[in-house]
């Protein structure tokens, strides 16, 4: 399927101040966060290809899953609504179908056509089970089930692209990409292009990432190396400190850059505190992805 909109590269914007200086480290943001007005960041990335692989003559029909502030959800929503492809969302809790309950998220993706299909925590957890999906699939008369976060093999190339225009703008090749990591899609994409990752998981708990990034990597491949920072959680998935939050203001006065509390935030917090620690060594040069997702950041942040 034709793609209606296939953004140009994102900007890689230099980020300096007291610490990196003190840290002797070279710091550039990968703008992700530019790439498209509602199918924003690594959403882009990792839908691509799956979008492109869809045929128009086989009528798709997409389900997927969320919470119900889930920038997947957003994404696909808006996607499927520019590509005329109907799509299903299965948001995690019961209680969001309320309407005083709907979330801006949940109200967009119902405005973008996006079928919401509300379950229990319960039944949410089922989600990778091959019965349940069939379920679904069949229920909703879904021809394709895209698993939570967009995260898919075919999700791997389009994270590559990432990493292919960011060496075009530099010249070279960074030490290390650092990114916020839900299901790990991403921090993949970035070690298949063959590249040093540092991934921050936004959620508690986040040590299963490393098993579930390396079963998403094509095996006997030439991969990059993976360090997961699982402390800088902030008490866990969606959850934010006080501290936190004034790291994020501080960070957009001195750089312009907004972030948001679920990832982003998270991800320069944990590499502001690595910086500070002297944990790279200086003449280093390292790539902050920003991955998007500011139709979340907590309004009056
Ligand atoms: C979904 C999302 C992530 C997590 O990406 P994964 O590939 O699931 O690890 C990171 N940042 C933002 C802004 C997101 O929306």
């Amino acid at each position: 399927m034709d793609l209606p909109f296939c953004p140009k590269p994102s900007p890689l914007q230099a980020v300096s101040d007291a610490v990196t200086e003190r840290a002797g480290v070279q710091l550039f943001v990968k703008r992700d966060d530019l790439l498209h007005p509602t199918v924003s960041g690594n959403k882009w990335r990792k839908l691509k290809y799956l979008l492109q692989s869809l045929d128009p003559a086989d009528s798709p029909r997409l389900l997927t899953f969320g919470g119900a502030h889930s920038n997947h959800l957003y994404a696909l929503a808006a996607a499927g609504a520019a590509l005329q492809v109907p799509t299903v969302g299965i948001v995690r809790g019961e209680e969001y179908a309320h309407p005083a309950r709907e979330t801006s998220t949940l109200r967009f993706c119902r405005e973008q056509g996006m079928e919401l299909h509300f379950v229990s925590r319960e039944h949410y957890r089922q989600r990778h089970d091959p019965a349940y999906l069939q379920q679904l699939q069949s229920t909703f008369r879904a021809t394709l089930v895209v698993p939570e976060g967009g995260t898919t093999s075919l999700a791997l190339p389009g994270v590559r692209e990432l990493v292919q225009e960011t060496e075009a703008q530099l010249g070279y090749r960074p030490i290390y990409y650092a990114v916020a990591a839900g299901t790990g899609g991403t921090a993949a994409g970035i070690l298949s292009a063959g590249a040093q990752v540092l991934a921050f998981s936004a959620l508690k708990g986040g040590h299963f990432l490393e098993k579930e990034i390396e079963e998403l990597l094509p095996p006997e491949t030439c991969v990059g190396t993976l360090q997961l920072f699982t402390e800088y959680h902030q008490g866990g998935y969606g959850r934010h400190s006080p501290q936190l939050l004034a790291f994020i203001q501080k960070f957009e006065q001195e750089h312009g850059i907004l972030l948001e509390q679920v990832y982003t935030g998270k991800l320069f917090f944990g590499l502001y505190d690595l910086l500070q620690k002297g944990y790279f060594p200086a003449g280093s040069t390292l790539v902050a992805v920003h991955t998007g997702g500011l139709q979340g950041r907590l309004p009056g942040l």
